[in-house]
């Protein structure tokens, strides 16, 4: 049997084929209007409900949208957008390296809090605890791909006058009730990189709710340039040009974006495929004793089955079993290993759930790519290795 890998990109003749066309166009790079970018974040509103009330909900609006080069850079530009340096942030200690990282290149303070050990998602009161007059941004993400309390978390963020960034990589089509993850806080972000639900290679999303800030995101990720080339407004020498702020280049390409555009056209699929895996796991294992599955997710949510996890009542075990399924060419692993345990980070908070969950918790692998016979092999392998 071939290694069974715990993410894998699913990408195929159509996106082969979305590629050739872009060769054929000649027109490889970022562009807006009309361009494969533009089609990307036209199709990719059309699948994220922004707004609900009680008598119905409306898609989200492209112009609140645009492309990036990854979800990294994209907490880089949030934090570039809605912090200053001296200032505290507040995310889970479960969280991507990046979102710290962008926080310190900001010459502010991550401050880490605690999650719940079951959901690895934090509570309303873990973040509220670590709230201070410096706090002007939460960060936080949907682990697993099952949202956390991001209801209540915007009000405790509205109520602190606090801005609230969700990292959407790992809950790119989750929701509440009818609403979508990443549209709750004043910006959402997503990513498609190779081990994300849907893959563009390398690429992002940002959704941003206030379109002048948006509009600096794409002055920042493209040079600053105000305008340029045959969009320029000067008559005759073209290759004059303005620049707004000193920005960087970090905006997607027009490859990525139709390899994108195949993605979205079978995410439902791979939205089904995952949600099967998902629930194969959870029946066959959540009778062995020693071990928990996942809570069960509620009504209203909807889950991107972005990751499975299991948590072994013993920590030497959850270890033992990750080599012995390696072993067994079954790779595993554990997301988003403590930021508050990385030295650099240089923090002295005590988590006990972060941590409790780190030593317990082992991430399956699930991607729509996975047979049905890979998903017996891995349930079988685990059953045996308590036998
Ligand atoms: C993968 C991931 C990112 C980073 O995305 P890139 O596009 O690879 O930069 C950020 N946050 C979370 C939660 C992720 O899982």
């Amino acid at each position: 049997m071939k290694p069974i890998n715990i993410y894998e990109p699913s990408l195929g003749e159509e996106e082969l084929n979305a590629i050739k066309e872009v060769f054929d166009s000649n027109w490889l790079g970022y562009g807006r209007n009309g361009t494969k970018q533009d089609e990307f974040v036209k199709k990719f509103a059309s699948k994220i409900i922004s707004e609900t009330n009680p008598w119905g909900y409306a898609y989200a609006n492209p112009s609140r949208f645009t492309t990036i080069s990854c979800c990294s850079e994209a907490l880089f530009q949030a934090m570039h957008a809605f912090i200053k340096a001296g200032d505290e942030v507040i995310m889970p200690s479960i969280s991507f390296v990046a979102a710290a990282n962008a926080v310190v290149a900001k010459k502010a303070t991550p401050v880490f809090c605690d999650v719940n050990r079951y959901t690895l998602n934090p509570t309303v009161n873990d973040i509220e605890r670590c709230i201070t007059k410096k706090t002007s941004a939460v960060i936080v993400l949907h682990y697993a791909g099952v949202p956390c309390d991001i209801e209540g978390i915007q009000r405790l963020c509205s109520q602190h006058n606090i801005r609230l960034i969700e990292d959407n990589a790992s809950s790119p089509f989750s929701r509440v009730y009818t609403k979508n993850t990443g549209t709750f806080g004043d910006i959402g972000l997503w990513s498609f990189d190779p081990m994300k639900i849907i893959s563009t290679g390398d690429g992002g999303m940002i959704y941003c709710k206030d379109e002048t800030i948006l509009q600096q995101i794409k002055y920042r990720t493209y040079l600053g340039l105000k305008s340029s080339g045959a969009s320029n407004p000067v008559d005759q020498k073209w290759w004059e040009f303005d620049v707004e702020s000193p920005g960087s280049k970090a905006t997607m390409n027009d490859l990525s974006a139709a390899i994108g555009l195949e993605q979205l056209k079978k995410v439902d699929e791979f939205l089904s495929t995952r949600k099967l895996v998902h629930t194969a796991y959870d029946n066959e294992l959540k009778d062995l004793n020693w071990l928990t599955t996942p809570p069960l997710i509620s009504n209203h949510i909807t889950s991107s089955y972005y990751m499975y996890y299991i948590q072994t009542k013993n920590a030497l075990d959850r270890n033992r079993l990750a080599r012995y399924l390696r072993d067994r060419g079954i790779y595993t692993t554990f997301r988003y290993y403590p930021l508050h345990l990385v030295k650099y980070y240089n923090s002295k908070a005590k988590l006990s759930n972060a941590e409790w969950a780190a030593n317990h918790t082992l991430n399956l692998p699930l991607h729509q790519s996975l047979s049905q016979k890979d998903v017996s092999h891995i349930i079988k392998s685990i059953k045996e290795f308590k036998r």
